[in-house]
């Protein structure tokens, strides 16, 4: 990807940032930092950084259940609507699809149990005299159950979709599958145009993309699908 820089690699996969990230981290840290001082700056910031160390952690569980079973996954790149873990194959059962899509969203639900069992523990951490936890932790634990939510939207390009279509290809043929996946991610779209259009912007956006992407998946199927009934591809 243009404009992505390598910030580090972990278990031999090369973590990207793109250069728009930084931009985000800049936005939020000089808005915040004029509205309420340095301090607000600053744990804004902080607060974007956990965030997708979260985000990178859910990629690195969809990397790490590709591995598994012997994909590859030579980068992950943070964006600022997430991260994208390219996987140098697609995973061939269902059942395979199935466990690489659910160890992302997984990895929030760990992330939300954990910090839901230490301010549990440790419920002082939420007092007003420690401003730092007291504020980060508890944004953090919705935020990771935002994140499941979200990608388990069961629309393409999210986790839910793949999920879906590895469900039904369990009984049904991969574009069959596939296609009423896609289908149902496009009635998830068109609720999210319509609800966008009266009440939110963003919400109009992703169900504009998520419309589209649903699209693109059901082409792509079907591309492979005519590849294999030619027998192969011929160059
Ligand atoms: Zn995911």
């Amino acid at each position: 990807m243009k404009w992505s820089y390598r910030i580090a690699r972990i278990a031999g996969i090369d973590v990207k940032i793109h250069i728009t990230f930084l931009l985000l981290l800049a936005y939020f840290g000089v808005s915040d930092w004029r509205d309420g001082g340095a301090y607000q700056g600053v744990l804004s910031m902080a607060f974007i950084l956990l965030l997708f160390l979260c985000v990178l952690l859910h990629e690195f569980g969809h990397a790490m259940a590709g591995r598994h079973y012997g994909i590859r996954t030579p980068d992950i790149t943070l964006l600022p609507i997430g991260g994208v873990a390219r996987m140098q194959a697609i995973p061939e059962r269902p059942w395979q699809e199935f466990v690489i899509a659910v160890s992302g969203p997984a990895v929030n639900v760990v992330i939300a149990g954990g910090l839901w069992v230490v301010l549990l523990l440790f419920p002082n951490l939420l007092d007003e005299a420690h401003p730092v936890s007291s504020e980060i932790l508890p944004n953090l634990m919705t935020i990771n159950l935002a994140l499941l939510a979200f990608n388990m939207i069961p629309a393409f390009p999210m986790d839910g979709g793949r999920v879906l279509r590895a469900l039904l290809a369990m009984k049904l043929n991969y574009l069959k599958a596939t296609k009423i996946a896609a289908r149902t991610g496009q009635v998830f779209a068109a609720g999210f145009v319509l609800v966008g259009l009266g009440w939110n912007p963003m919400l109009l956006f992703i169900g504009l993309f998520v419309f589209t992407a649903a699209r693109q998946e059901l082409d792509d199927v079907k591309f492979r699908e005519q590849i294999e009934q030619d027998g192969g591809y011929r160059i």
